[in-house]
């Protein structure tokens, strides 16, 4: 039924269209691409709907007609689309795209030049009209366009095809596989509408418009590793395929053209296989030196975490016993004797605590003299057993400077899953513990509940709290965001502050965990969210074109309602969701993976992006948190860039850390910048964004320097 088949098929492609259409309608993230994709769609139709009402009926059909015309056409919307595509997926191409892009495309285009060219112009009727054969070839040229600029989105998206992306990716390459048999049948002559090939090619069309409506999701991956394997891959994939081509091309007569597409292709991917060499050992490298102990070569509180959440995630391994282990008087220690024998004594004191415990335990030192053991699979009563023996082995005399010395040490310990049931729950139950451990004299205590606050206090702080809050006690400070190239102000953070009557001006710290136990942080966040956006819109009706962070905790970003509370302020304030970004610390994401991912991606349609905030403190990876869409950024943590004085291992960890974060198109704002040297090594290593007391503290909105420029200066 030829009728029921064309007007099914019409409907078809229609509905591709308008599905595709509405997207760009409803929502403002992407409209460009959408609206290009869905003016391709509906072009389609309308080749289609050309062919079946017009050009069919013609007696004989010709070819070409102004059916190929549209369907021509609908190609090169979908070659623009791709493009902006590709723009939008990475807002700072690095050279590792770059090449990607350049050898798919060259591959591609090789591939084309030897494989479809010259059989198509051989199949021509040798009195082909000029229309014919342009037409003829444009066709496949088209379809080169569409597979190179699709190459180029894939290397933009740093190759990770899932979510909406693999639904584009199946439509593009069903649409230039269909496409590319099509112009062959036709130019043999051998055409038939209405065959499975068309039906196949409206479905192309829905798969295309179905990516309009398909949410990207966040996998949990059980090996947290950043993988570097994929730069690699690729381009050798590449390589392999352009050799095989110029094998191919070296046996068969082919045009010179082709040849020189192969050889450069081949060429391109050698280049890009060294770069992504180098680039994977810099991430082997930051990866060791992110987490061990400079001094002791133990791991660090990195290092610990990761371990402790792994065991925590597999209860069924048995009980885990942290000790959190303190020198007593270190610090009369390290003044009597100096800062660089202090230094060997916390060697030999790492040393001992190695050997004085099992080999599957973890040994860390966290900070100057505080050391965790990490015991897996032991009874409280073997943990207790285990700390004696830690502590016995660090009580034999240590000689330095020629004298000798006792170290004596405070102990706290905490069970899993008894005292806490995550990773830093835990430590913070053993420190709990060994701050009581230190305050009743050396020795080792055990984690006691109820021991820390009485319920009685706590109750009374909340309502305090709560009433704080309803009397608008809640203020917003600002510290300017300076981008360090041309040291003009960028961005403002907003940062909450209780001025209390009695105690003055409170900082987050005294206040927001008890408003995130209490439940008050909904409270607390739309506070935030309201003075800010009202604030930011003042500043732009003043002509300072500002972006706007604001923190958010787990509990906010669990709250169901918050991308609406969010989209309602940035309308009430006129703003739009380019002008606000989300700092977030990584516990969001190993608490709640999956509402927090969904709760982003309802957000980011609103055009609000995240960024990671107190990057390197954390100890989820980043291959993990890049799958979330709208991540646009890090925070560097105030520790890392407080280590550059003047410090080559901290350096070198900076220097990493930016080149993944530029590797995986991020940007960096180094936060706690305090002096004119971490500056200066800041913009030296293209650091693009800084925050931190040498521009400004945190302020209140009429006394931030918008107008201020801090340049780089020289030291002295
Ligand atoms: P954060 O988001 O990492 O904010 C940066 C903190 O570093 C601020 O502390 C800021 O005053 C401080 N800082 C900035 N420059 C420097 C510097 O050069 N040197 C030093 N030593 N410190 C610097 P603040 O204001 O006390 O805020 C502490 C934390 O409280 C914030 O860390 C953020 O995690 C949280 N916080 C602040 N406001 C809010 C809020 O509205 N909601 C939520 N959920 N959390 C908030
Ligand atoms: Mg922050
Ligand atoms: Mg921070």
């Amino acid at each position: 039924m030829p009728w029921l088949d064309g007007w099914l098929q019409a409907g078809i492609y229609a509905l591709a269209a308008l599905l595709a259409a509405l997207r760009p309608l409803l929502v403002p993230r992407a409209r460009l691409f959408w609206s290009l994709l869905a003016a391709s769609l509906t072009t389609r139709a309308v080749a289609f709907a050309a062919f079946l009402f017009h050009v069919r009926r013609l007696d004989p059909v010709p070819y070409p007609s102004v059916a190929d015309a549209f369907w021509l056409l609908s190609a090169v919307l979908l070659v623009a689309a791709l493009v902006v595509l590709a723009r939008e997926s990475s807002a700072h191409p690095t050279v590792g795209i770059m090449l990607d892009a350049l050898t798919g495309g060259l591959v591609v285009a090789a591939a084309a030049a030897v494989f479809l060219y010259a059989p198509l112009l051989e199949l021509l009727p040798s009195g082909a009209g000029s229309d014919v054969v342009v037409v003829n070839l444009a066709y496949p040229s088209l379809d080169v366009a569409i597979a190179a600029a699709f190459i180029g989105v894939l290397a933009s998206a740093r190759w990770r095809v899932r979510g909406p992306l693999l639904w584009i990716a199946v439509g593009v390459l069903a649409h230039a596989v269909l496409d590319s048999v099509f112009v062959y049948q036709a130019a043999a002559g051998t055409f038939r509408p209405g065959t499975p090939l068309s039906a196949l090619s409206a479905l192309a069309s829905t798969v295309l418009a179905a990516a309009a409506w398909v949410r990207p999701q966040l996998e949990r991956r059980d090996n947290p590793e950043i993988e570097p394997g994929t730069g690699i891959v690729l381009p050798v994939a590449f390589a392999v395929l352009g050799w095989a081509l110029l094998v191919y091309a070296a046996l068969t007569p082919v045009s010179t053209a082709a040849v020189a597409l192969t050889a450069a292709a081949v060429a391109v991917a050698l280049v890009r296989t060294g770069w992504s060499y180098h680039q994977s050992r810099a991430l082997a490298e930051q990866r060791i030196l992110a987490r061990t102990d400079e001094v002791t070569g133990l791991a660090n509180r990195r290092a610990l975490l990761e371990a402790l959440e792994d065991r925590v995630r597999h209860p069924d391994r048995g009980g885990i016993g942290l000790l959190a282990l303190d020198i007593d008087d270190f610090r009369a220690l390290n003044e009597a004797v100096g800062h660089e024998l202090a230094d060997t004594v916390l060697e030999v004191v790492a040393r001992r605590m190695r050997e004085s415990t099992r080999a599957v335990d973890l040994v860390a030192r966290l900070a100057a003299d505080d050391f965790v053991v990490m015991l897996p699979g032991v009874s409280p009563q073997e943990a207790e057993e285990a700390a004696e023996r830690v502590r016995a082995s660090l009580r034999r005399p240590l000689e330095i400077a020629g004298g000798h010395h006792v170290i004596t040490t405070s102990v706290g310990l905490a069970m899993f899953p008894t005292d806490g049931t995550d990773a830093d729950d835990l430590l913070h139950k053993a420190e709990l513990a060994l701050g009581d451990a230190q305050q009743h004299g050396p020795g080792l205590r055990r984690f006691e509940p109820g021991r820390h606050t009485t319920a009685g206090d706590r109750r009374r702080q909340v309502e305090r709290l709560q009433d704080g809050i309803r009397a608008r006690e809640l203020e917003l400070h600002y510290q300017p965001i300076i981008d360090l190239d041309a040291g003009g102000v960028v961005a403002v953070e907003a940062l909450v502050r209780w001025n209390h009557p009695e105690r003055g001006l409170l900082a987050p710290d005294e206040f927001l965990p008890l408003a995130e136990t209490a439940g008050l942080m909904r409270e607390v966040f739309g506070t935030v969210l309201h003075q800010s956006t009202r604030q930011l819109a003042a500043w732009h009706a003043n002509d300072h074109e500002l972006g706007l962070a604001i923190n958010v905790s787990v509990t906010d970003l669990l709250d169901p309602d918050l991308p609406d509370q969010v989209a309602d302020a940035l309308a009430v304030a006129g703003l739009r969701g380019t002008h606000l970004v989300l700092e977030l610390t990584e516990e969001v994401f190993l608490a709640e993976p999956k509402r927090a991912a969904a709760a982003l991606a309802r957000l980011w349609d609103h055009e609000v992006g995240l960024t990671i905030d107190d990057y390197g403190t954390g100890y989820s990876s980043l291959s993990y948190l890049r799958d979330l869409e709208s991540l646009q950024g890090l925070k560097l943590d105030r520790g890392f860039v407080a280590g550059l004085d003047g410090d080559p291992r901290g350096q070198a960890i900076v220097a990493s850390t930016l080149e993944l974060a530029y590797s995986l198109d991020l940007e960096v704002v180094a936060e706690g910048i305090e002096t004119p040297a971490v500056h200066r090594h800041l913009w030296e290593l293209g650091c693009p964004l800084g925050q931190g007391y040498l521009f400004s503290r945190p302020v209140p909105a009429d006394e931030v320097p918008l107008d201020a420029t801090f340049p780089v200066v020289d030291e002295a």
